[in-house]
């Protein structure tokens, strides 16, 4: 198989749909949705009988998929041998596996296929540098472990891609990704903020936050240190969905994924996604748990792809309490907003539902303590105007880097009822 012609064939057609108008392009997506649905779908086992219309399939989620791994992928491959591959090398013949990273029981697992790989690494170039390409660039990918994904990149004339292990901590590889001088550069917003607060010797043209929620506090002091704007590619281990365009607007990727969109209140939403251009592991109507704002105007760029104007969090970490009128959920943005707003001078924090009615706000012992009594008391008042019965702990702590883990300032830490 020739894989640059697969990433460049992508690279076109990427770069082809974005300057379609809206109507010619949801013509154009509702033509691949429907050869995905009757053509790839129907080859995985538990689509065999699927009705024909997206609307009526069932909803999916990790834990389905996870549960009945082999039924969702055309090779019939299990989730014990993919969990094998995942030890091992990251492959089973030429299929790539890989998992994302997460608790125990939490993980989820993907399959793709050589032809996958590349058109996934075309579409990620044409959305997140199209203009670098040209004149050479070298990549630098920071994330917690090496997938497989890309591997493939290493060989190109065009593209120089280096992997550096988050798990292993920066300053092991620090001076190699000083001496491979990226154009690019994508990692979690707490590690660009790790080569900011540490003085990293970079010069980049680009830069991405991925893997992580991208915290509003984090933005500033990243941008001031590479005095570049802060870009996004929304990834997960289900796949690409939303990638920075040049003019700032964070992009659905719509030209690779149909998206439906579940209410959840305050103008929020949580995507179903469908994957209409992967074929070896099937995803439809898969609910992510991410909670999403959409954009109300469209880009200046002219993509025909709708926006997102935040990221806001996972529903797992909405706060979940109660109140003599019933349950109250509390959203992670907000709970962000009431501890930044309290007193400018915090820049990092920790606040997490420890309990049914506990809640502990973690601030380094580094701010002041008028600033740390200002946003304990705004945490509480916020919980109070809502009625929520609950607690709110000062903790004074440091705040270190964790690799291990991924970094959420709100989180609910709370055993989840079944
Ligand atoms: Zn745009």
């Amino acid at each position: 198989m020739n894989g640059l012609a697969e990433a460049a064939g992508s690279f076109a057609l990427t770069r082809w749909v974005s300057r379609k108008s809206r109507a010619d392009f949801e013509r154009w997506q509702a033509a691949a949705l429907r050869s995905f649905l009757n053509r790839d779908l129907p080859r995985t086992p538990f689509y065999s009988k699927a009705p024909a219309r997206l609307i009526d399939l069932p909803v999916t989620d990790k834990a389905l998929l996870m549960a009945r791994f082999d039924e969702f992928n055309i090779h019939h491959l299990t989730a014990a041998q993919a969990w094998a591959a995942v030890a091992g090398e990251g492959r089973a013949g030429s299929l790539t596996i890989g998992a994302s990273t997460g608790t125990s029981g939490n993980r989820g697992l993907f399959v793709i296929s050589e032809a996958e790989k590349y058109r996934w690494l075309g579409a990620i170039l044409a959305k997140a540098a199209p203009d670098l390409l040209w004149r050479g660039m070298r990549v630098a990918v920071i994330l917690p472990q090496n997938t497989g994904l890309y591997d493939s990149a290493r060989k190109s004339r065009l593209i120089k891609l280096a992997f550096f292990d988050l798990t292993l901590g920066p300053e092991s590889w620090r001076s190699a990704l000083e001496a491979f001088d990226p154009t690019v550069i994508i990692a979690p917003p707490k590690i660009l903020r790790h080569f900011a607060s540490e003085g990293f010797r970079l010069r980049p043209k680009r830069v991405f936050s991925a893997a992580e929620t991208l915290d509003p506090v984090d933005r500033p002091v990243i941008e001031d240190f590479f005095r570049l704007p802060l870009d996004q590619i929304y990834m997960a281990t289900e796949g690409l969905f939303a990638v920075t365009c040049r003019q700032g607007g964070l992009h659905l990727a719509e030209d690779s994924v149909f998206f439906e969109f579940e209410p959840e209140g305050e103008g929020l939403v949580t995507p179903l996604v469908t994957t209409f251009r992967r074929r070896t592991q099937i995803m439809a109507r898969y609910r992510m748990n991410d909670l999403l704002r959409l954009s109300k105007a469209p880009c200046r760029c002219g993509s025909p792809l709708r926006c997102l104007d935040e990221i806001v969090g996972r529903m797992d970490d909405v706060f979940r309490l109660m109140s003599p009128d019933g349950p109250v959920l509390v959203t992670p943005d907000v709970l962000r907003n009431a501890v930044l707003k309290a007193d400018r001078r915090i820049d990092d924090f920790r606040l997490v539902q420890t309990g049914p009615d506990r809640v502990e706000l973690s601030l380094p012992p580094t701010f002041a303590d008028d600033a740390a009594a200002a946003a304990h008391q705004a945490v509480q008042a916020l919980l109070d105007a809502r009625k929520a019965v609950a607690t709110v702990t000062l903790v004074r702590a440091p705040l270190p880097l964790e690799t291990g883990r991924k970094l959420r300032r709100v989180e609910a830490r709370l055993e989840r009822a079944r």
